[in-house]
């Protein structure tokens, strides 16, 4: 058995996986630094986008839970905007 040198996939009979073979062919045409550019640009976020990011989960969340008539009330009722962020923002590793 191979493992696929890029994401670790096993194969039987390659060293790397049709989707990393794709990523490859991307590099082959437009460069290494195309890629990794576009992959920065698209896919990591800076402080200020994680921040935006995560304000719309909890606006998102906030919406679904008052509109949601079966939903746990108390839970809600207890957590307002900025508690809920302070969670969300614990799970990405931050303290505030
Ligand atoms: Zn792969």
């Amino acid at each position: 058995m191979l493992d696929c040198k890029l994401c670790g996939e096993v194969s039987f009979t390659r060293y790397i996986c049709d989707d990393c073979n794709f990523i490859k062919d991307c590099i082959n045409i437009y460069s290494k630094e195309t890629v990794i550019d576009v992959i920065k640009r698209t896919l990591i976020r800076d402080e200020k986008q994680r921040t935006y990011k995560i304000d719309s989960i909890v606006k998102e969340r906030l919406s679904n839970e008052l509109n949601n008539e079966d939903s746990d009330e108390s839970y809600i009722r207890g957590k307002h905007h900025d508690l809920i962020k302070e969670e969300i923002l614990s799970k990405f590793g931050k303290n505030k």
